[in-house]
């Protein structure tokens, strides 16, 4: 299929959209209907909301297929349901995946329990010191693999994976690549050019952009499209109107907020990077990661997401969230302001002091979600906690 070869912040405004000619708005509808006229005939389309065949369902999911460059997509309600539909897309029982350890927790454990319970085998790679790179899957995969998943950046430690060998080595074994672009967003990353099959997003996050919605997505060929959404329609996935049509505003804003997310993000990781309390700081875009030329291969921009170990006690960091009043201590991440946890008692509380150590996920490490205030606040903000450490 000929992808829409209009400008990205173009195509975030005004692909996929459906215009109802009987109103003239500007806007895609939003059709709050369960019922819709049928006459009766075997073939006739089917409206149904479950079925994803509602215009502001598909408005959505196009809009999220042309800016990753995809043929089709559908929107599911929340990350977890996308990757699931994604995954058993392709798996059936007896079949493997090779799934990257420190993906985003809750699709850990859909793999560990629900795949598993399913009889799915799943295999788990560790990142290396450089991330994930080829040589990690080649001792993983088994005759029975049929499928590699992959997140990155990743959380919270913003370790890359090389994307186009990843890629490479799927296609040269005929195994189905799929990738979480959630933290990435297509503004900085279009997996699928470089050789992914299917995308992933949490839409909760940079794509509807304002911590009001939890969404979903899953992007890529049409005849792989086809099979998820089957899985999207058995289980039930499907994203309501309601909230496809507030995702589908939020996407109109996704080239304008990330170029913000870009500058600031950058803007945060080189002045942590020259406090005097901080150890070390995670963001792509640095020269010091250790992927920085990985990065900027693959990458046009490294987006609002840093983590940063403090060089002080871990019983100090609480005084630095408490002395925060532009960022917020809170979870999830990619909307329009500013937002800071601590992983090791949020998303990795489940783990051993062992597990995280080995992880690198150490007592202070945070997690910062940078928004897109004006900068000068921000640094204001962060000098102030700081002098508290
Ligand atoms: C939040 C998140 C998910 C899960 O998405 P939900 O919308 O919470 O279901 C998956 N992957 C990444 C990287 C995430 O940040």
């Amino acid at each position: 299929m000929s992808h829409d070869q209009r400008g990205f912040a173009t195509r975030c405004i005004h692909a996929g959209q459906y215009r109802d000619l009987t109103v003239g708005g500007v806007n895609t509808p939003i059709y709050a209907s369960s019922a819709f006229l049928h006459d009766g005939s075997a073939d006739a389309k089917v409206g149904y909301p479950r079925y994803h065949t509602i215009p502001t369902q598909t408005a959505a999911a196009h809009k999220i297929a042309s800016l990753e460059n995809a043929d089709d997509g559908v929107v599911t309600v929340s990350g977890l349901a996308a990757a699931a539909s994604a995954l058993l897309s392709v798996l059936d029982a007896g079949d493997r995946v090779v799934m990257q350890a420190d993906v985003y927790g809750g699709t850990y454990h859909l793999a560990v329990t629900e795949l598993r319970r399913l009889g799915i085998g799943v295999d788990l790679v560790q990142p290396g010191p450089d991330g994930l790179m080829v040589e990690a899957l080649l001792g993983a995969v088994r005759p029975e693999t049929k499928a590699v998943y992959v997140e990155t950046p990743s959380n919270p430690l913003l370790a890359l994976v090389d994307l186009a060998g990843v890629a490479q080595f799927c296609r040269e074994r005929g195994l189905v690549s799929i990738v979480d672009n959630t933290f990435a967003t297509p503004v900085n990353q279009t997996p699928l050019e470089l050789g992914f099959d299917l995308v992933v997003h949490s839409a909760t996050k940079y794509l509807n952009g304002h911590s009001d919605l939890c969404c979903g997505a899953v992007v890529g060929a049409g005849e792989r499209i086809a099979r998820v959404r089957e899985r999207v329609i058995n289980f039930g996935q499907a994203l309501p109107v309601l909230d496809a049509s507030l995702l589908e505003r939020g996407l109109k804003t996704l080239a304008l907020r990330m170029s913000a997310h870009n500058r600031n993000g950058l803007a945060v990781a080189e002045y942590l990077e020259s406090h005097p309390r901080v150890r070390r700081v995670n963001y792509p875009g640095l020269a010091s990661h250790r992927q920085h030329a990985l990065a900027r291969d693959q990458m046009r921009g490294f987006g609002g997401m840093v983590s940063v170990e403090l060089d002080c006690a871990p019983e100090r960091v609480g005084h630095l969230m408490q002395g925060l009043e532009v960022f917020t201590p809170a979870i999830s991440l990619g909307g329009v302001e500013s937002l800071i946890s601590s992983p090791a008692v949020t998303s990795h509380a489940k783990l051993s002091a062992e597990q995280r150590a080995q992880l690198g996920v150490t007592d202070t490490l945070l997690r910062l979600s940078v928004g897109v205030e004006d900068l000068d606040d921000l640094i204001d903000d962060l000098e102030r906690a700081l002098a508290r450490v």
